[in-house]
């Protein structure tokens, strides 16, 4: 089965997989000489949206770890499809395997 050798070799480059959602909020400091008193050019706040223990949390994420951020609970996703494909290859030769004589 070369699909599912070559996603469960995919799995190991994913370990730095976070969960959770990416959220960016826009906000204003409160400095009324800040380019952001316009309520337009706001500034960019990066959370990461997470469930601990059953409860929904947010944490601040500092904007230079961002895009870093972005790309390990990205990894999650690829993770969790790449499961997913597994797991549907492994029924379905379950399925055709298990009435054989
Ligand atoms: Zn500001």
């Amino acid at each position: 089965m070369e699909l599912r050798g070559k996603l469960v070799r995919s799995l190991g480059a994913l370990r730095e997989m976070l969960p959770g959602s990416f959220v960016e909020r826009k906000r204003a400091c409160g400095r009324p000489t800040c380019h952001c008193a316009d309520g337009k050019n706001l500034h960019s706040q990066y959370q990461i949206s997470v469930l601990v223990d059953g409860k929904p949390k947010a944490f601040n994420i500092p904007a230079e770890l961002a895009v870093k951020i972005r790309e390990k609970i990205e990894m999650r996703r690829r993770f969790d499809a790449a499961v997913a494909t597994i797991c549907g290859i492994n029924l379905r030769r379950f399925l055709q395997e298990k009435d054989k004589p």
